[in-house]
């Protein structure tokens, strides 16, 4: 398996990594509202890798951390903490607002057919782990303490590692874009970030510690909370692509101040989400939450998206490529499901018989293949759809398939559409079984009036269903219907 490194800029080989024992580290919410899109690309990729990784004979475990100290309204160290201004606001605990933003959050990764984590750290639950990871820093010399705060000492670091080797970034064009700010005369340069912040008197989230009462730093969770459950030394982080600068890059100073090693073999960044070709953003207007594309309770939207037609969207394109959501897109996405799911279902009542006429062989190597490709699931859905083409033609008892080709078939279909590419293609289904009944019994009920000639009852039936919409054939069997 190939998996681009955002580190080497290259794809490398994944197997000489840590088989079979595999350690995943995703940069989790920071749960202070709803989760919206942003949140479900960076969940949806890589349940896909958790799921193909241990599809493929690997034990993974996977962390996925919860944000709820620490991370201020500005990346530079200032502004208020997201979840105490929450919290400040709504007149809560800070910790009721986590709480009730993290059901939320999982309700709607349930929903996307999203994977629990392994493990799901809390950072407000590692702060002696935090203060701990400072004293290493501290020790080793990367870090100074200022006025009860403690700050980590880029130009020191980067005298002897290489501060910006992840986004590419140094020092000089750092210290020329970053803006000098209030409070900023506590650090050595503007570009230094904060390990630990003494807490102001009016701040509600704090704890004790050798330098102040305070709280960590926004980065130094991960740094903490991956080696903590991962070792030393893991196979993959991964997280959106804003969060390459400054989290990531933070991420591998601490860690390697800390340890003086890298921790993180492979470091792995999905793209970003736009919406009607703008970037998603409150000011925008275009800030969509995962509960209002599920309801359609949005102005941009012309209807509900379903879970699944959400999922299926954001895996039609590449993990690095760039997603644009507009309804129309959505629509395209949702019939394309709905064909993916009709020919799963024929596929569960084929029959087989003789040789096959179609060509089915192949389908598990192309999707291996694609999917060994550093997770190209377009590729993996277009080989499903050549695959449904020959699925339809066999239903439509125009070729055969033999029982051999047929079995392999199915199995195949339940690893990539199901349980990788995680499509619920049966409960899609499923769920619109009663309503299917329903036509199928009043399309009966039209059978047995033309037997016992009742042409009145029987054109009734057909001329109410054809007004709601229906389409309905007759046939040597009896019948067929569409929408
Ligand atoms: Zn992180």
């Amino acid at each position: 398996m190939q998996i681009y490194n955002t580190l080497t800029r290259t794809k490398e080989e994944f197997r000489p990594l840590h088989a079979p024992n595999v350690g995943m580290y995703v940069c989790g919410p920071t749960v202070y509202g709803d989760a919206h899109l942003g949140h479900a690309r960076p969940a949806i990729t890589f349940d896909v890798l958790y799921r193909y990784l241990t599809e493929s004979g690997y034990k993974v475990r996977y962390v996925r951390n919860i944000t709820d100290v620490g991370h201020l309204e500005h990346d530079a160290d200032e502004g208020e903490d997201k979840i105490a201004k929450k919290a400040r606001l709504e007149q809560l605990e800070p910790m009721e607002v986590v709480q009730y933003y993290l059901n939320r959050y999982h309700h709607d990764m349930e929903a996307l057919n999203v994977l629990p984590p392994s493990i799901e750290p809390h950072a407000s639950g590692h702060i002696i782990e935090q203060i701990e990871f400072i004293k290493k820093i501290l020790a080793a010399g990367y870090a100074y303490e200022s006025e009860g705060s403690v700050y980590f000492d880029v130009a020191k670091y980067a005298q002897d590692f290489h501060y910006g080797k992840l986004s590419g970034r140094n020092i000089d064009e750092l210290y020329a874009e970053t803006r000098e700010l209030d409070g900023q005369q506590e650090k050595r340069h503007s570009y230094d970030f904060a390990l630990w912040k003494k807490a102001a008197p009016e701040h509600i989230m704090h704890w004790p510690s050798p330098w102040s009462e305070g709280f960590p730093g926004w980065h130094l969770e991960c740094s903490t909370m991956g080696t903590k459950y991962l070792g030393e030394e893991f196979d993959i982080h991964g997280g959106g692509m804003d969060l390459m600068f400054p989290h990531h890059e933070a991420e591998i100073a601490q860690s390697c101040a800390a340890l003086g090693h890298d921790t993180v073999h492979y470091w792995m960044h999905n793209n970003m989400i736009t919406i009607a070709g703008k970037k998603m953003g409150k000011s925008y207007g275009n800030f969509i939450t995962l509960e209002q594309f599920f309801t359609g309770s949005h102005p941009l939207l012309s209807k509900a998206f379903s879970p699944m037609t959400i999922r299926f969207f954001i895996l039609m394109a590449h993990y690095r490529s760039t997603v644009d959501f507009s309804s129309e897109a959505l629509e395209a996405a949702e019939k394309g499901l709905a064909r993916l799911t009709e020919a799963y279902e024929r596929l569960q009542k084929l029959k087989a018989g003789g040789e096959s006429s179609v060509d089915t062989k192949g389908l598990r190597e192309r999707c291996k293949e694609a999917m060994d490709d550093d997770l190209n699931t377009p590729i993996v859905i277009s080989h499903l759809f050549d695959s449904a083409r020959a699925i339809n033609i066999v239903f439509d008892g125009k070729g055969s398939i033999s029982s051999e080709d047929l079995e392999e078939l199915r199995r195949v279909w339940k690893l990539y559409a199901e349980d990788i590419l995680g499509l619920r293609l049966e409960q899609q289904s499923a769920s619109e079984e009663p309503y299917k009944k329903a036509v199928d019994l009043l399309l009966n009920m039209r059978l047995e009036a033309k037997q016992r000639k009742d042409w009145a009852t029987s054109d009734h039936i057909r001329q109410a269903l054809t007004e709601i919409g229906f389409t309905i054939k007759d046939t040597k069997e009896g019948f067929e219907w569409s929408l």
